[in-house]
């Protein structure tokens, strides 16, 4: 049933044709039935799918901008996880109305991230009812190589990209409609999260497991570490702590965010003690963006250390961290 005034074949032409990168390996896009694309010998095909919905994974009225950027970059991360390529992508699209100002600015948003990543669209579904947007990732990874949360053992150093807990700040203070610069910059992390797909294939090299941070540092480190068959111990002293995030909200909400968190599209991973060494060699931190934060341990569960005090991990009670 054609919902918009600008018909469906329209409004897929005009907005989702050729959208993102030019890719050789599309043998056929956006305009058939499905599309037919050229898998790379030697190589497996990663796949992930995530959807975000208005009013659950972004506030109503939020700009279609960044809703186009989210929806692909929350995929991109999951591939970058995976110490895979992206290549391309399906975008399932439900909207209530086909207003175009609102889909030119989606499509400049998926657009641009997906040519920054190499990433054509090769196909996808429109249909009307409430705001939801679904996107699918395929990318590959040289056959056995790809990167799991299962590979981690006792004593593997734990690593994070970025600043985590920047981006459910930036949320926060748009929920408070707050307008200072260091607000305006950690709503830009909750915005536009900048999946870190170059590290992810770098680190196949190197890392033992690896998972993306975007249910908060600590439970997605207890992810990784229980998928490890260990725990994790997290090192608050090493915490890397975005100068926006402590202005806006003091050295220990600051840590609350940064271990609590959310929504950050960071990797988080861990490298043997025995490869450490080469790993900073090869991917030096201050290069690449990794910061260490701590190790796996015998013991199961996320715990904290700090002056050499090691306590079980507990969720801070601040109150927009108790989730309904
Ligand atoms: P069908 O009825 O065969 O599913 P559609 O009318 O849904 O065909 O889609 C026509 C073509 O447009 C297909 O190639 C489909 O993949 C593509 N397409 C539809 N919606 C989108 C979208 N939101 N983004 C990208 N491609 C789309
Ligand atoms: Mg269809």
């Amino acid at each position: 049933v054609p919902f918009v005034a600008l018909g469906e074949f329209e409004l897929i032409d005009r907005y989702f044709r050729d959208l993102g990168a030019r890719r050789a390996d599309v043998a056929t896009g956006i305009g058939d039935d499905a599309a037919v694309l050229e898998t790379p010998a030697g190589t497996r095909l990663v796949a992930a799918v995530d959807s975000i919905v208005e009013g659950v994974h972004f506030l109503a009225g939020s700009p279609a901008r960044s809703i186009g950027h989210r929806a692909l970059a929350v995929n991109l991360s999951d591939i970058a996880a995976m110490g895979a390529r992206p290549a391309w992508a399906l975008l399932a699209l439900t909207l209530p109305r086909a207003d175009e100002a609102w889909l030119e600015a989606f499509a400049q948003g998926f657009g641009e991230l997906a040519r920054t990543h190499g990433v054509a669209l090769v196909g996808g579904d429109t249909t009307r009812g409430p705001l939801s947007v679904s996107v699918q990732v395929l990318g590959f990874v040289p056959d056995g190589a790809a990167l799991l949360r299962s590979g981690g053992r006792p004593g593997d150093v734990l690593c994070v990209t970025g600043t985590p807990g920047d981006a459910a700040a930036g949320l926060e203070l748009e929920k408070q409609r707050a307008t200072t610069p260091d607000a305006t910059c950690l709503r830009e992390r909750f915005l536009f999260p900048q999946p870190r797909c170059e590290l992810g294939e770098l680190l196949r090299a190197h890392a033992s497991a690896c998972i993306d941070v975007s249910d908060g540092l600590a439970a997605d480190a207890g992810k990784l570490a229980s998928a490890s068959g260990c725990g994790a111990k997290i090192d608050l002293a090493e915490l890397p702590l975005s100068e926006a995030l402590v202005r806006a909200f003091g050295h220990e909400r600051a840590r609350a965010f940064s271990l609590e968190g959310g929504e950050d599209y960071e990797l988080l991973f861990t490298v043997s003690p025995a490869r450490f060494d080469a790993f900073q060699r090869a991917v030096p931190g201050k290069r690449h963006g990794w910061r260490r934060i701590g190790e796996l341990c015998a013991a199961p569960g996320v715990f904290t250390a700090l002056a050499g005090a090691v306590t079980q991990f507990s969720p801070s009670g601040w109150d927009h961290f108790r989730r309904g």
